[in-house]
């Protein structure tokens, strides 16, 4: 349990005066929670002794009046006040999650499923916030109001009748407490299903075209029950420990009420407490009710919080095995890229995807990279991205090697156009000026006419400013393309990537846009991945990719010479025409 307050003793020592505050109120109103009880006894001892008049009265009445009107005002400010403290560590945890995430590098997000680190970021955070405020506050509450019940049992009524009353409640919370650690195995794998079934939830909505153009909703749904059929068959084994609390600590509870009373009415008897103080007494008891349950309750919540830090922590302990130096040098520029011997195999794959790669980049060139699907064409250009380490080999910048430049220096040099089209829900320039936010209308006009995405503007209702449909739903498969190939230029990137960004334009928009690059991007480099040979035509380099492996190189005319692949494909392109 004290892992999840040491985890998030930074945020107590932040806020220490606002959780002193909430503490002092809590204080507040547990004397007042008490002090009914007491005024009722010390009424019934007046009135059963004869001294009542209208002074004692009025005081009474007036107190018994007055404390629920400030039990009241005390308990909204502190439910305000803890609220506030919640949210802001939600908000403190969510910050460091996110930049967390932002900093991690390819290989972590192979590791984890996305459903999982949501659920992590939801779940797992709410129950580690609720913890740290209102049960951590509840917990110290509930404690001071037993103590403080305690005390003024023993002290003002009589401490034997205490003792023999409370004297079973230890007994009854260690048996709860054996019967909640175990269920803390529970809890975790209860996590994981959620994780799961949040994935699942995920993949459904994302998938939700797909599914319904195969008509598998049922499919679909049927596994969505499974899901949520296991979520809630590991929570009932929970439920299952939980029954165990009430009715055993009910017959605890009983006992101590019938000890009280027997052993009260015989100090009655032998004139050792009044009968004010035996209704005190059994009041107290009763009230004592509500705060030994609360902390049983707040000790497994807290425990199962404590799981949830964990989960949370598992995610802020991952490291970017691509990562920044101190020492990482700046890049604006770039001369010549080598790649030498570079192999790569992702990180959880047993076989390298690319083998022994060599081969140069001169600034100003414009390089083509074909071969068959899966060859690793797609894995190779990648490596320029930075978003894992090679295996074997090295890449040189201007004869330093990759990895000892900032990582974000590297990323700016390139302006990458995926082959699948991470589109957001903004209106079209919005999505294009991601690639460059300071870009100004020029640039803007610039970037859609050589990706010739100007004549898709006239059949979109408010041209540039048409709001694009969740992940570019509204879009057909070309303009997707056009608009990330224009995100991707407005950039004005040193080197441009285009990883097969042609396959959904036709043969005459893809000729436009491979003129336009041309005019347009002279001085700077361009790697385009095809399957049409057009594409690559003019390139001053092709590689031909098999295997992982490059089987061929050379101008468009020297392949054309040469047996193998390329001339091969290109005849068979040639004949389909
Ligand atoms: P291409 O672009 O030539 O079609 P890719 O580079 O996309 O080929 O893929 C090459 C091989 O690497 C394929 O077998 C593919 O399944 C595998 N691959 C691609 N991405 C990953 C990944 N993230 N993790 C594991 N294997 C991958």
């Amino acid at each position: 349990m004290g892992n999840i307050f040491h985890k998030i003793s930074w945020f107590i020592k932040e806020e220490w005066k606002t959780y002193l505050l909430m503490l002092t109120l809590l204080l507040c109103i547990a004397f007042i929670s008490l002090t009914p009880a007491r005024v009722l006894g010390l009424a019934i001892d007046t009135i059963v002794s004869g001294g009542v008049n209208s002074s004692s009265l009025s005081f009474l009445v007036f107190a018994l009046l007055l404390l629920p009107l400030g039990r009241y005002l005390l308990s909204f400010t502190y439910n305000y006040i803890v609220n506030v403290e919640a949210q802001k560590l939600a908000f403190k945890l969510r910050k460091k999650y996110l930049t967390h995430l932002f900093e991690m590098d390819s290989r972590f997000y192979e590791m984890y499923e996305k459903g999982d680190l949501i659920s992590r970021v939801t779940n797992d955070l709410e129950a580690i916030t609720t913890a740290a405020t209102s049960l951590l506050e509840g917990l110290v509450f509930n404690i001071g109001l037993i103590f403080f019940a305690i005390g003024v049992m023993s002290t003002t009524i009589s401490w034997k009748l205490t003792l023999i009353s409370i004297i079973i409640m230890p007994i009854g919370l260690t048996i709860l407490n054996v019967i909640r650690t175990n269920k803390r195995k529970y809890i975790k794998r209860h996590r994981e299903i959620y994780a799961e079934m949040t994935e699942k939830v995920l993949e459904s909505v994302e998938g939700q075209k797909a599914i319904r153009a195969y008509v598998q909703e049922d499919s679909d749904l049927e596994k969505q029950y499974l899901a949520i059929d296991k979520d809630i068959e590991s929570w009932r084994y929970i439920v299952r420990f939980e029954n165990w609390f009430n009715p055993l600590f009910e017959i605890i509870y009983g006992i101590a009420y019938i000890l009280a009373f027997a052993f009260g009415v015989y100090f009655i008897i032998h004139q050792e407490m009044t009968l004010g103080g035996l209704i005190t007494f059994v009041s107290y008891i009763g009230l004592l009710y509500g705060p030994i349950i609360s902390i049983s309750t707040i000790f497994s919540q807290i425990n199962n919080a404590t799981i949830s830090v964990d989960r949370f922590d598992e995610i802020l302990k991952q490291t970017a095995e691509v990562h920044d130096e101190p020492t990482s040098k700046s890049i604006i520029h770039f001369n010549e890229i080598d790649f030498k011997n570079v192999t790569f195999k992702y990180p959880f794959d047993k076989t390298p995807v690319i083998r022994n790669i060599t081969f140069t980049i001169k600034k100003g060139q414009t390089i083509g990279i074909v071969g068959p699907t899966g060859a690793g064409k797609s894995t190779l250009i990648r490596q320029l991205l930075r978003e894992f380490n090679t295996t074997e080999g090295q890449i040189f910048v201007d004869g330093v090697p990759i990895e000892d430049y900032i990582i974000d220096d590297i990323r700016n040099l390139v302006g990458y156009v995926p082959q699948s089209h991470m589109l957001f829900k903004r209106a079209v320039d919005e999505n294009i000026m991601i690639g460059n936010p300071k870009a100004n209308l020029t640039e803007l006009d610039k970037a859609v006419k050589i990706a010739d995405f100007e004549k898709d503007l006239m059949y979109l209702n408010d041209g540039l400013h048409t709001q694009v449909g969740e992940a570019g739903s509204t879009l057909s498969g070309g303009q997707k393309q056009r608009l990330s190939i224009a995100r991707a230029l407005i950039k004005n990137p040193e080197i441009l990537i285009l990883d097969d960004s042609l396959s959904a334009v036709d043969a005459k928009t893809e000729d436009t846009i491979i003129d336009h690059l041309k005019e347009y991007r002279q001085g700077k480099t361009n790697i385009i991945v095809a399957h049409r040979f057009s594409a690559v035509r003019d390139a001053d380099i092709i590689l031909v990719l098999e295997n992982g492996k490059i089987s061929q190189r050379g101008t468009h005319e020297e392949l054309l010479r040469m047996e193998g692949w390329y001339k091969q494909q290109y005849i068979q392109q040639m004949t389909m025409k």
